[in-house]
């Protein structure tokens, strides 16, 4: 399998991964996880680069901008049919719910309004369990979401976000708790993708040492992680030399159009 994942540390809220399994006997298929606000100009820049062309399958992990604001723009992929007919889309209920209100016309065409060449086929809509394992359709490769908190409401409750694993990759890019039973999920992960926004606490994401404290917990450790979600006062460079000084795990900064490539997965 190989993962392409791009983060600017300029713009945080850019990222996506595709993914495709290329073995001989293993299913094949281009994942994309998220179509944030700065999708379109990130696919413009790594699709090519990579030969990436059909997405087999999106993955939606929550609802905010950086995460589903691109959607819009990702609807240019099935107009006329000229890159897919359509878009297989994974997300929770209430993801779902929330993007039926930011975009009724790509849930809806009845609620188009202004023609924009759209057809029922662009986006099909999968909405998944959260917490049980799932076969996208196009590859059937098998998915385990990855439920996590992700800050709270007003109310005090916590709000969710979901992160995946295929594989043995797990990618949780938005949490500031990982539940129990998500922990048990992670096990025997290979390559571990993981939030860490700064050094102070942040009451929606993972500090830098927060992330660290996690990975550490993890038995087996992943062999490698990537942290990502970076804040703007986050120096890549300086990251990368302090955290190289930590042998008891294999940890660095991801980076903008990163390929990595998974034997074992
Ligand atoms: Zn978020």
């Amino acid at each position: 399998m190989s993962v392409v994942y791009t983060t600017r540390l300029e713009e945080p809220e850019k990222k996506y991964v595709g993914a495709g399994a290329s073995q001989k006997g293993h299913r094949t298929g281009n994942i994309l996880i998220d179509a944030g606000k700065t999708f379109y100009e990130s696919a413009l820049l790594v699709f090519p680069k990579y030969g990436l062309r059909q997405i087999d399958a999106l993955l939606l992990s929550h609802n905010h901008c950086d995460a589903a604001n691109g959607l819009d723009d990702l609807r240019g992929w099935t107009l006329g049919g000229f890159v897919q007919e359509y878009i297989d889309v994974y997300c929770d209920q209430a993801t779902f719910h929330s993007v039926r209100t930011m975009f009724p016309f790509l849930v809806d065409i009845s609620k188009a309004t202004g023609g924009g060449d759209l057809t029922d086929q662009g986006f099909k809509w999968h909405v998944i369990d959260p917490i049980e394992p799932f076969q996208i359709e196009a590859g059937g490769i098998q998915v385990q979401a990855l439920q996590v908190e992700h800050g709270f409401y007003s109310s005090g409750l916590p709000y969710y976000c979901l992160g995946f694993r295929i594989g043995e990759f797990s990618y949780i890019s938005d949490t500031s708790a990982v539940p129990e039973r998500t922990k048990t999920l992670l096990h025997g992960t290979k390559v571990l993708v993981l939030d860490a926004l700064r050094d102070k606490p942040h009451p929606s994401h993972f500090s830098i040492n927060q992330a660290l404290g996690f990975v550490k917990s993890l038995h087996p450790p992943p062999l490698q992680t990537y942290l990502t979600g970076f804040s703007h006062d986050v120096n890549h460079y300086e990251l990368e030399k302090r955290l190289v000084k930590d042998t008891s795990i294999n940890i660095t900064p991801c980076f903008d159009g990163q390929k990595v490539e998974l034997d074992y997965c």
